[in-house]
């Protein structure tokens, strides 16, 4: 038996709803299992910001610290601006536990149908994985004032030497773990971010040495947008900056269907502090309250945490469960063509384990 401390932020909007469902995954699976769950809830969302002028407690971080890992809904309100939930939740967290890999898969699953032209059932089977700590989000520059409206923003991105070999070494590190995965694809700016870039360049470079059974090659970000839709069945595992990963991971999430499928890991692989998992999608304002979010992200994310855990079977019984009741069709939310509810779509996903 083992037992696990979960840090929940629940966070805002469908956050609330899709969490509600992956905690009930998380309950069902762990029975079968013999996992037992130490759920502490942690009420930081925007009325918490709202009544106390703080996303999270002074010592919400020390609070997070002792967990195993730590499941997020979403934050977001029509009433914030992006940089305070970011500022104030998201990136602290990402940072203070150095969880510089954000993991996001991509497939095609049988039964989803994609906006692109009839691509077949796992022939868009990816693997993102984007630099989480520093690159173009790592907060450096300023204003300047030239006269009046004559501001001028500069925004400089960082990339050290070291972040960029260890994000990179991740990836390939995946495609050696993974049978069926045997390409790296490192995405780049380097003709025209003649710094920065070209420290990346040099970092994939001397990585790659140290893989010579992993095939490699290197593609600008334009071309690599320009591919993920024109032949998204050409990449494997895909290693981008914090910027790079960002636009490549909607991407991916779109062509395989739906927001509400798409899960992700922040990670710290040294597992010297908790690790995060949480949905791609954020509150989904126009849809909260209504009952019809899609859960599946969020139990799929629930999935990467069990992996993470070391709990591989477990995740296995998830995933199959879920792409189980994609290809029946049957119970589904609306955003995949269905008219089921958030919650009935979660006790069909519990109803599945087992199953596919
Ligand atoms: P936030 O500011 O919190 O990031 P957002 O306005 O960027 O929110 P998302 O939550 O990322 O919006 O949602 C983008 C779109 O995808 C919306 O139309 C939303 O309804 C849809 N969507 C997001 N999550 C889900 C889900 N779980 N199920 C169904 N549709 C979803
Ligand atoms: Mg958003």
């Amino acid at each position: 038996m083992s037992e696990h401390k979960v840090s929940v932020i629940r966070g805002d909007g469908v956050g609330v709803e899709v969490i509600e469902e992956g905690i009930k995954v998380l309950t069902a699976v762990g029975e079968q299992y013999d996992v037992t769950w130490n759920f502490i809830e942690h009420p930081w969302n925007s009325d918490y910001y709202f009544e106390h002028g703080r996303m999270m407690p002074t010592d919400a971080l020390d609070q997070m610290a002792e967990s195993d890992v730590i499941y997020l809904g979403a934050v977001g309100h029509p009433d914030l601006q992006d940089h305070v939930t970011l500022n104030g939740l998201l990136l602290p967290i990402r940072r203070t536990f150095d969880q510089y890999v954000c993991e996001r898969p991509s497939v095609l699953y049988p039964g989803i149908t994609s906006p692109l032209r009839d691509p077949k059932p796992y022939d868009i089977d990816m693997l993102v994985i984007r630099e989480n700590t520093e690159g173009e989000y790592a907060e450096v520059g300023g204003f300047q004032y030239a006269g009046f409206e004559e501001e001028i923003g500069i925004q400089s991105g960082v990339f050290t030497r070291r972040g960029c070999e260890r994000i990179i070494t991740y990836a390939f590190e995946q495609a050696r773990r993974h049978d069926r995965r045997k390409h790296v694809t490192s995405i780049t700016k380097s003709n025209a971010l003649g710094y920065g870039m070209l420290v990346w360049d040099r970092a994939f470079d001397r990585v790659a040495e140290g893989y010579p059974d992993i095939e490699t090659n290197s593609l600008l970000i334009d071309a690599a947008c320009m591919d993920f839709v024109r032949r998204p069945e050409s990449f494997d595992v895909v290693v981008g900056s914090n910027l790079f990963g960002d636009i490549l991971t909607d991407i991916g999430a779109i062509i395989t269907g739906s927001m509400g499928l798409a899960p992700s890991g922040n990670i710290d692989p040294e597992r010297r502090f908790p690790s995060m998992f949480e949905p791609v999608h954020g509150s989904a304002p126009d849809i909260m309250g209504k009952g019809i979010a899609n859960p599946m992200a969020a139990v799929l994310s629930a999935s990467m945490m069990l992996r993470h855990l070391g709990h591989d079977d477990a995740a296995d019984v998830v995933d199959k469960a879920v792409i189980f009741l994609i290809g029946q069709g049957e119970i589904l939310t609306p955003d995949l063509g269905g008219t089921s509810s958030t919650s009935q779509v979660g006790d069909a996903i519990i109803n599945a384990l087992g199953k596919g």
